[in-house]
């Protein structure tokens, strides 16, 4: 693995941090050139004059820009571009208005990738996973990935997601960090990387062994419980309801147009 890189970005791509950092946002580059380059490509945007988002009316001084924490490359370099005590003043902002800023409590990671079509390295995945365990474990952020980030709503969660994932990400139809990323093997890969003791990782999986048992017996009882419903339904003339059938019924059975009697008995419900 290669050693960390350090750039200094331009002064307005970044503000210093006030609140906790709590997400870790991953991106791809997307930049127009081969997928080696977009490690370069990208430092050498952080350092541009010209990455500047919008200027003041007054003087014209740049007030923010696209921006990233991390980049990591095809080989599994990877460059500090923005440290983390300061946030990004752009790398995934506002949804809506009312909604909180991603960037305030995010780490965002970009990730080298030419096209949402190109798959990830290797290199890139197992350096991104090691990076994300690493932070995780450095700000107790719990390794789970977050499908949904609701940036109208509090409290701010906790995890790792994706641009897209979040309100800003759908309201800029974002397409990052895209369809090539596989979610469940990354995440297991951040998982191991934790290094959790052995008798806790034994524990956790022994957990998640029960529980896709549970579940597996939960829905055999949901089909024994639907077949036992067809069955009496065809044997007698009644009809049985599951409980979310219960206010339906009840306003069929006041609109005096229901044809049979019903179990259980039906009452408002
Ligand atoms: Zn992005």
């Amino acid at each position: 693995m290669t050693d960390d890189e350090f750039i200094q970005s331009q002064p307005w791509l970044s503000v210093a941090r006030v609140t906790p950092i709590l997400i870790i946002t991953l991106h791809s580059t997307r930049g127009p050139t081969t997928q080696d380059l977009q490690y370069q490509a990208t430092k050498n945007w952080m350092q541009s004059l010209g990455n500047v988002g919008e200027r003041s009316d007054s003087d014209s001084t740049p007030l923010w820009g696209s921006s990233t924490n991390r980049i990591i490359g095809s080989d599994g370099q990877m460059c500090t571009a923005v440290p983390d005590d300061r946030y990004c003043t752009y790398g995934a902002g506002f949804g809506d208005v009312g909604s909180w800023a991603v960037d305030h409590y995010a780490i965002n990671i970009e990730l080298a990738q030419a096209t949402n079509d190109q798959p990830f390295t290797d290199a890139t995945l197992e350096r991104c996973a090691q990076v994300c365990a690493d932070l995780c474990r450095q700000y107790g952020i719990p390794p789970v990935w977050l499908d949904d980030v609701d940036q109208t709503a509090g409290p701010v969660p906790s995890g790792i997601t994706s641009h897209e994932l979040t309100d800003n990400g759908t309201r800029l139809r974002k397409t990052d960090v895209g369809k090539m990323f596989p979610i469940m093997a990354f995440m297991d890969m951040v998982k191991d990387g934790m290094e959790l003791p052995e008798r806790v990782q034994e524990r956790v999986q022994a957990l998640e062994d029960r529980q896709a048992e549970m579940l597996l017996k939960l829905d055999k009882v949901l089909y024994a419980i639907q077949d036992l419903q067809a069955a009496l339904n065809a044997v007698a003339d009644i009809l049985i309801l599951s409980p979310g059938d219960a206010r339906a019924a009840w306003e069929v059975y006041q609109s005096g147009q229901y044809p049979r009697p019903v179990w259980p008995p039906i009452w408002p419900p």
